[in-house]
This record gives structure tokens, sequence and C-alpha cells, in this order.
């Protein structure tokens, strides 16, 4: 339950999702939808193709959605989209790069992991080699935006690397759709994993997979799950625009909504400069009161900050978080692992003067707990 009655008092999630949603959008769910109903189909049939036209992707690409966390999409992405005889080189430079690894071990793709630090991107040209040096490596899979840390991939580069090699790509695009550029004419991809409660801000429940039309036609009997194969997934929605098993109708209206207001807003170019308005108060206010971000100013994206944890040794992760949730602020522990941290979001329905407020709760905070060395070292 929301304790805060007006909307200048709500709670705000500064966090990798869930997210800050809109009234509107939340309100998008106070119906219920028969999933063979007309208006349904329409709707979903309305996220799909608004989908697509946000990466510039169709008639290239086909939407598949999917019930679940975008974990599930990863995975379904994973085995739907590679062969059992592929290999997949897989990027990581965080949790969601080896969780990418880890689920091609499990549905049993072969795989090479090429690790960077946390703070270091992956080098284009390292996969080059990489992919010259392995004839078998017929995919790569990259994180657009590495929510772990909050770096910034390369993805139009290593795109460009795959591409001229003849490779196909693999993308978690999750927490940089919809806020950061990206164009399926300039950027060669096979499939997308995203989802609604990212930047797009919708809330949590489904996800979704922009899939090169004839890459998922070539994957029909080839998904070692039965519920993650898009192919089949795509199959049923092709046919008569439902879902093959139970969806989420409450989810996807306020997907819908939550598509509707990002157009209305402008688009990725509109909801692209609010983030990074948000993450310029942030990353400023922050860095005022004596805060370190972990990463170099060019790497960060505009998505989730990740600080150094103070050296003052009254700093306690779980009081200043609860001092700063009794303020409505809830903030997000760190999950590199090459340094003791905690992250700050800038994306959901956050306005500029939310990021004041809750720059000013910090220093509430600071001020209360005493702490005066808030650098790393
Ligand atoms: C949020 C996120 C995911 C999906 O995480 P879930 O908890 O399964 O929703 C995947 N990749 C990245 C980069 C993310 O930020």
């Amino acid at each position: 339950m929301n304790r805060y009655a007006s909307d200048s008092e709500r709670e705000l999630l500064l966090t990798p999702g869930p997210l800050t949603t809109a009234r509107a959008t939340r309100e998008a769910m106070l119906r219920d939808r028969g999933s063979r109903d007309g208006d349904f189909i329409a709707m979903t049939a309305r996220i799909r193709s608004r989908t697509l036209a946000i990466a510039n992707a169709s008639p290239s690409h086909v939407c598949v959605p999917i019930q679940g966390s975008g974990t599930f999409a990863v995975e379904a992405m994973l085995g739907t989209m590679v062969p059992a005889g592929g290999k997949v080189l897989v990027l990581a430079n965080g949790a969601y790069g080896r969780r990418m690894a880890a689920i091609c071990g499990r549905i049993g793709r072969a795989h090479q992991v090429i690790e960077t630090d946390e703070d270091t991107a992956p080098d284009p040209a390292t996969v080059d080699a990489a992919l010259a040096d392995d004839p078998g490596l017929s995919h790569v899979a990259v994180v657009h935006c590495e929510t772990t840390s909050g770096i910034l991939n390369p993805v139009e580069e290593i795109a460009q690397a795959v591409a001229a090699r003849g490779r196909a790509l693999l993308i978690d695009g999750m927490s940089a759709f919809g806020a950061l550029p990206f164009d399926a004419v300039d950027v060669p991809f096979a499939a997308l994993a995203a989802s609604p409660n990212k930047c797009l801000e919708g809330v949590p429940g489904m996800a979704f997979v922009l899939a090169e039309r004839d890459a998922l036609d070539a994957a029909r009997d080839r998904a070692p799950s039965l519920a993650l194969d898009l192919y089949d997934q795509w199959q049923a929605l092709e046919a008569n625009g439902q879902w093959r098993f139970t969806p989420p109708t409450h989810v996807v209206a306020a997907f819908d909504a939550a598509l509707a207001a990002h157009a209305r807003e402008g688009g990725v170019a509109a909801r692209g400069a609010r983030y990074r308005e948000n993450c310029a108060i942030l990353v400023e206010g922050m860095r005022a009161l004596g805060f370190v971000p972990y990463l170099p100013a060019r790497r960060q994206a505009p998505i989730i900050v990740t600080f150094h944890r103070p050296a003052d040794p009254g700093f306690d992760f779980g009081a200043f978080y609860d001092r700063l949730k009794a303020r409505g602020i809830v903030i997000y522990p760190g999950k590199v692992t090459q340094a003791e941290t905690f992250r700050m979001g800038c994306i959901g329905d956050l306005r500029p003067e939310d990021m004041r407020r809750a720059v000013r709760a910090v220093a509430e905070v600071v001020d209360e707990m005493g702490l005066e060395r808030l650098g790393p070292g």
C-alpha cells in the first residue's frame, strides 16, 4: 500500500525495476478483460506494433510477447534462436551477461564467455578476433545497458563486427529499450529481449522479444522449453491474435497505456532526454554531498547510477535505506562484485523535481546519521 496521499508525496522507486509508474498506467488495470475478447486482441496487436516501431524494426522483425519477468524473455530468446548445434559468444561485464551464460549452460547450448571488468565495456575488436578464431560461433549475446553497474555497452559497434563476420546478434536490451536510440536499420540483430517494466514504464509480469522474421521462421521445434518457445508463441499470435496460454491481461492493459504515454511524451528522444536530466541532477547532487559514482561519466548510461559505499565507519546500508524509505525514497543495493556500492535509478515515472527531492532526502539522512566521509577511501 502506498502510504503517501498525493502524487507529490508518493513513494519513489529509484531502482532498476519494478519502477514508479504513472497513475493512468495503474488505472488501466482496474478493468478485467477476457483474453479472447476483441478489445484485448486489439490491445495485444497494438503493443506488438508499437514496440517494433520504437526500434524501427518493421517489417524486418516481429514482436513476440511472453509471460513472466524479463529473464523469461532472455531465456526464450536464447532457447529459440540458437540451434542445438550452435554456439554463443557471451559478452559479460556484469550479472546479466553472466546470467545469459548460465541460461546457455542450463538449456544445453554451447557457449564461450568473454568477461571484462564491471566498469569496462566489451571491445568490438576482441569480438571480431574471437569470431575469426572460432568458425563454430554462430551467435553473439550482449547486454545493451548492464544494469549491474549502469554501464552502456557499445551495441552498435558490436553489431557491425558481428554482421561483418556473418554471425547473428542477440541483445538483452531490457534496461535501455525505449530510452536510448536503437534503430534496426542501423543495428543488425537477430533478436532483442526487453520488458515493459523498465524505460517503457509499464508494470512487471510480461516481457517481449523482437525477432528477425526469417530467423524466427527457421526456429520451429527448436526451443528446449514448451512455455518459452517463441516460435510457437508467435504462430499462435499470428493465427488468431491470441496468446497461447493465459495472458497477464492487466499487465498488457497497463503496457498499452504506458506505450501511449511514451508516444505522447515524444518517444525515445523525449524519454531519453528526461532520464538524462534525471541522471545529471542525481549525479551532480550526490557529488555535491560527497558521494562518488562508480563509473566514469563517459561510460554511464542514464538508467541507474552505482555509487561507492561511503568510507565513513558510521555508514550502514540498512539504516541508510530505512531512513530514505521513511522519506518515501526507495533505493537499491549494489550488485557489482568488484566494489562495495549502492545504486539509485533514474528511470520510471520520475521527473527532475523527484530527483531533487531524492537528493534532499539523502542530504537529510547524511546529516541525521552524522556521516562525514562519503567517498570510498
Ligand atoms: C531487469 C533486467 C533483466 C530482467 O530481469 P528480471 O528480474 O527477470 O525482470 C534482464 N537484463 C537486464 C539488463 C535488466 O536490467
